[in-house]
């Protein structure tokens, strides 16, 4: 399985266009792997999760979407759905003939999308396939699981991805797992974890929609502990706010002693 990261960035990006805190400085100061998109990723060339930063991304990471199959919308929030843009899934914006992509995603935001989009799914060649967390379905050579994430919108949701070979928990905006959550985690074993971690040294409370640095790494002791990570697994934090994350460097270092590796934008990882 090869792994794209398109994105790692919480909404609004990283530097913030309005802010100039210390972190937001100090990551134009530094520019590579300090500077972030809104969190995406690509599996394998057919498979992209989220669909916000796209155009930068394309451009800047030297990757291209033309043979994405199926999409899958974590949750109905602007940084993971910008629905305006299916347009660019439709001639002329593609003078290439492009393969119907299968959109899941949870029902609002189906809706969200079915409300903003302006070509039609048989002008821009995609299809709409609202799913719940429990549910597992196959396209292709994937397997799919959406569990259910601790987030503000109506159905947030975590996709467990197997592509025959490896097997990926994609787990972005969410705060600690509900207890139906973790139990259905526990049914599967990991070659990579990617977690959010967009809250960095702010302390993770009991109701946050987002993990912090400690929680991060309580979790990466227990995805150990229960067996989840399977031999060489990577457990990767990703969805960075320029709130109280530090340069990639300095995360580098707080996490890397336990074990957590650190996404960056352009990152291309073999599983
Ligand atoms: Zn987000
Ligand atoms: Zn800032
Ligand atoms: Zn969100």
């Amino acid at each position: 399985m090869r792994l794209v990261f398109l994105g790692t960035a919480a909404a609004e990006g990283y530097p913030a266009p309005f802010c100039t805190c210390p972190n937001c400085q100090r990551a134009r100061e530094l520019g590579g792997r300090n500077i972030r998109l809104r969190s995406s990723v690509l599996i394998n060339d057919d498979l992209l999760i989220d669909f916000c930063d796209l155009v930068p991304a394309a451009a800047f990471y030297r990757v291209e979407l033309s043979k994405v199959e199926t999409l899958l919308i974590t949750h109905n929030h602007a940084d993971h759905l910008w629905a305006e843009q299916f347009f660019l899934h439709a001639h002329p914006f593609t003078r290439v003939p492009v393969p119907e992509m299968a959109v899941y995603a949870p029902r609002d935001a189906i809706e969200r999308i079915r409300r903003l989009s302006e070509r039609t799914p048989e002008e821009a060649r995609y299809s709409l396939h609202p799913v719940s967390a429990g549910e597992h379905w196959t396209r292709g050579r994937y397997h799919f699981w959406a569990v259910r994430a601790t987030h503000s919108t109506e159905e947030p949701l975590l996709y467990i991805i197997q592509d025959g070979e490896k097997k990926v928990f994609y787990s972005t905006d969410t705060g600690r797992y509900l207890p139906e959550t973790w139990e259905r985690i526990k049914e599967h074993t990991f070659d990579a974890v990617i977690i959010d971690e967009t809250m960095g040294t702010i302390p993770t409370g009991p109701r946050s929609g987002h993990l912090g640095l400690d929680a991060v790494i309580e979790y990466r002791q227990l995805f150990a502990k229960e067996g989840l990570l399977r031999p060489g697994a990577h457990f990767i934090a990703h969805h960075f706010s320029h709130g109280a994350n530090p340069s990639y460097e300095e995360l580098v270092s707080l996490l890397g002693e336990h074990d957590i590796e650190v996404a960056y934008d352009g990152w291309r990882l073999e599983l």
